[in-house]
């Protein structure tokens, strides 16, 4: 497979591959849109089978990154990175350097974060070597652990569903079904709690689940089961692809809510979940608040101050209403939510190449 004719090809700005000798790096950047400032997006470190599914990958995820960033109106664009790679035996301080020194070489127009297979610590790293690394734990511009600001806005986002299908403000009387309580999934199972909701849960990680459900009251389930509890709300927090053809006749709920990303394992499954009538909160609208969080450092940086939480909180409350405008032309033009969501990123970006072209 070549570049440009790959299905994940999407008029990609730049596809940059780094290749390092002394530390084995194999890497690639892909800039998906700099239409709305500098590409942001993690970078993933991956044992891929091949560079070809490499590239996939990184094609695939800079572009979702270009909407993510959209949607949550920051003036990011978007972009991804991958080092080809075993997580668990593979890095080494140098290899990380040498990433810091491909980014740096791209002069600004990506910024690296932690994604899957890399930490913040292996950002730190890489970072001796670049200036372009975000979501570091130190420093007055340092934004730390981005999952708060995650649950927060999924938990808020719930909130809205729930005023929409049962009329009421808090989750009193109904059931949510937990897949993954990790970092995002702990919070937001405290904050459902806290608001009446009964839950039920899973994890593959036994001894997190029992502590994260004495202190909920929840109820536990075998990680498969979880699709066929009988529940208002579905939360996937942990891996992505779970509305699939096996658990669409499988899920009981009327909405699905969570933080996991990529959630659709195809476009039909949203369509066929709408058309069941259970209301899709499209995973990248509703999962903002991490990135929200992670562009605050870049502004303060920008800017020559510190981390401000208004300034979050502010990006976050309106996240919120551009998801109620979503489910509001949702309904009116019986569009599937997770349609509208795209239309409303490519409008933003359009209207930013538009005006980049004017100026
Ligand atoms: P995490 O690794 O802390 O938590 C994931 C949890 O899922 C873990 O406890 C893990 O044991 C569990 N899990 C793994 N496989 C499972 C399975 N088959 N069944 C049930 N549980 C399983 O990750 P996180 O940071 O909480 O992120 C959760 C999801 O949200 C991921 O998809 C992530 O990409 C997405 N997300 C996270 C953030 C953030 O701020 N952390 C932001 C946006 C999106």
């Amino acid at each position: 497979m070549t570049l440009f004719d790959s299905p994940s090809f999407s008029n990609h700005e730049g596809v940059h591959a780094f290749y390092d000798d002394k530390t084995g790096l194999k890497a690639i950047v892909a800039v998906h849109s700099t239409a709305r400032g500098p590409a942001c997006g993690g970078t993933r470190m991956w044992n891929y089978a091949s560079s070809a599914e490499a590239l996939e990958d990184v094609l695939r995820l800079s572009k979702g990154m270009s909407y993510k960033n959209a949607v949550a109106d920051l003036e990011m664009g978007g972009g991804k990175s991958v080092i080809i790679g075993d997580a668990r035996t593979q890095k080494t301080p140098e290899l990380f350097q040498a990433f810091g020194r491909a980014v740096e070489s791209l002069g600004g127009v990506y910024y690296a974060a932690e994604d899957v297979g890399v930490s913040v610590a292996d950002m730190a790293v890489a970072r001796q070597e670049t200036a372009y690394v975000l979501g570091l734990k130190d420093g007055p511009e340092a934004s730390g652990d981005p999952s708060p600001v995650t649950a927060e806005g999924v938990y808020r986002s719930t909130l809205a569903v729930v005023r929409r299908l049962w009329k009421q403000d808090d989750l009193t009387g109904l059931t949510v079904a937990i897949q993954g309580i990790g970092h995002v999934g702990g919070y937001l199972a405290d904050k459902l709690a806290a608001a009446g909701a009964k839950l039920v849960m899973t994890d593959v990680n036994a001894g997190l689940l029992a502590e994260v459900a004495s202190r909920t009251g929840a109820r536990i389930v075998a990680p498969d089961a979880i699709y066929d509890v009988p529940a208002d709300i579905y939360a996937p927090c942990a891996l992505g692809a779970t509305l699939n053809a096996t658990t669409l006749d499988r899920l009981s709920v009327k909405a699905v809510v969570g933080a996991a990303n990529n959630q659709l394992a195809t476009a039909e499954i949203g369509q066929a979940l709408f058309e069941r009538g259970v209301l899709y909160a499209p995973d990248y609208v509703v999962n903002g608040g991490g990135i929200i969080n992670v562009a605050s450092e870049l502004r303060a940086r920008q800017t020559g101050t510190a981390y401000d939480p208004a300034w979050v909180e502010a990006k976050l409350a309106r996240l919120i209403e551009t998801f109620e405008e979503i489910l509001d032309r949702s309904a009116s033009q019986r569009m599937p939510t997770h349609q509208v969501a795209d239309a409303v990123a490519e409008g933003r970006i359009h209207a930013a190449e538009a005006m980049k072209l004017a100026a």
